[in-house]
């Protein structure tokens, strides 16, 4: 048997940290939806009760600590089920850029097997399941627009953006997430975003309001790390984007447009400046 799983990427409308827990994690408050940009899974079964991975990209690791790994073995000790995998791993999603690439792999190898398996799972009971493999994985798991809270994996699903390109330059090097949130003096932010009036906009599908309400935290920190990263911001201002924000913890950095001329127009003016651009639409959910 062989079930194909297509995980895309997310980007953070807002990225909002309230405070640092006692556990160590930040609570947060975002906005995250879904983007026409994915990886491909491929999940053929094995009789042999083992996990086989491997990747079209040599920047994930190949082995155990490859996240869709991690999700194989999690679903197989939850379960108990005595099957096995060899998992295929088409990369399109760049590494290490704030996109949820990993996180997303792993959602779609919990969802494929449940399939592969016949486990009868639900998509809650696989975001149970992902949240143990990272804080991302259960908004992977659906796939939509959603405000998150907690460390991500607290979710209430919102309407999806309304329609629009986005363009998005990822500067050569990747950031670890973890480094970004050792630099974050929570004290010191300026200035907050707020995730409830980015949720009523996208009930009110509001494009204007969506742009004028982009808002990441994280993002003074991460520019502080890769000036890089400031420029390509200031470039796609001066480009023409509506509307432009660094997602997650960077250093990818999106912006917005109606129009697809504009969004190309973007691209072409970008290219001499970042390695990574391109254009892709806001999809907000994948059934
Ligand atoms: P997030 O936005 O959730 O912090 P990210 O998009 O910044 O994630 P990823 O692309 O998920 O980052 O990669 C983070 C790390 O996870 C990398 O160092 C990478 O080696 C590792 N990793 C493990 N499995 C995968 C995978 N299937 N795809 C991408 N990265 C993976």
């Amino acid at each position: 048997m062989y079930v194909s799983e297509k995980a895309p990427a997310k980007i953070n409308l807002t990225l909002d940290v309230l405070y640092k827990r006692d556990d160590g994690y930040h609570e947060l408050e975002m906005i995250m939806t879904t983007i026409d940009l994915a990886d491909r899974i491929d999940l053929v079964d094995l009789s042999s009760n083992t996990i086989q991975l491997e990747s079209s990209s040599g920047l994930v690791p190949q082995d155990e600590r490859n996240l869709a790994y991690l999700a194989a073995k999690l679903l197989k000790e939850k379960t108990g089920i005595k099957r096995g995998v060899a998992i295929h791993i088409s990369k399109r999603i760049p590494v290490a850029a704030g996109l949820a690439g990993g996180s997303s792999d792993a959602a779609a190898t919990l969802r494929g097997l449940n399939k592969l398996w016949q486990l009868g799972l639900s998509l809650e009971e696989l975001a149970q399941i992902g949240a143990e493999i990272g804080s991302d994985v259960p908004f992977c798991v659906y796939r939509n627009t959603a405000l998150a809270r907690g460390r991500g994996e607290m979710l209430t699903p919102l309407p999806p953006p309304p329609p629009c390109w986005v363009v998005l330059a990822k500067p050569v090097h990747g950031v670890s997430t973890a480094d970004v949130f050792r630099n974050l003096r929570v004290d010191h932010i300026e200035e907050h975003p707020s995730a409830q009036a980015m949720a009523q906009a996208m009930k009110d599908k509001d494009y204007e309001a969506m742009n004028n309400l982009l808002g990441n935290v994280l993002e003074p920190v991460t520019m502080n790390m890769y000036p890089e990263v400031q420029k390509i911001k200031q470039k796609m201002i001066q480009f023409g984007a509506d509307g432009v924000l660094m997602s997650g913890s960077g250093p990818t950095v999106f912006g917005l447009v109606k129009q697809e001329y504009r969004a190309r127009r973007i691209v072409n003016s970008l290219n001499g400046f970042c390695q990574h651009v391109f254009a892709v639409r806001m999809l907000g959910y994948l059934d």
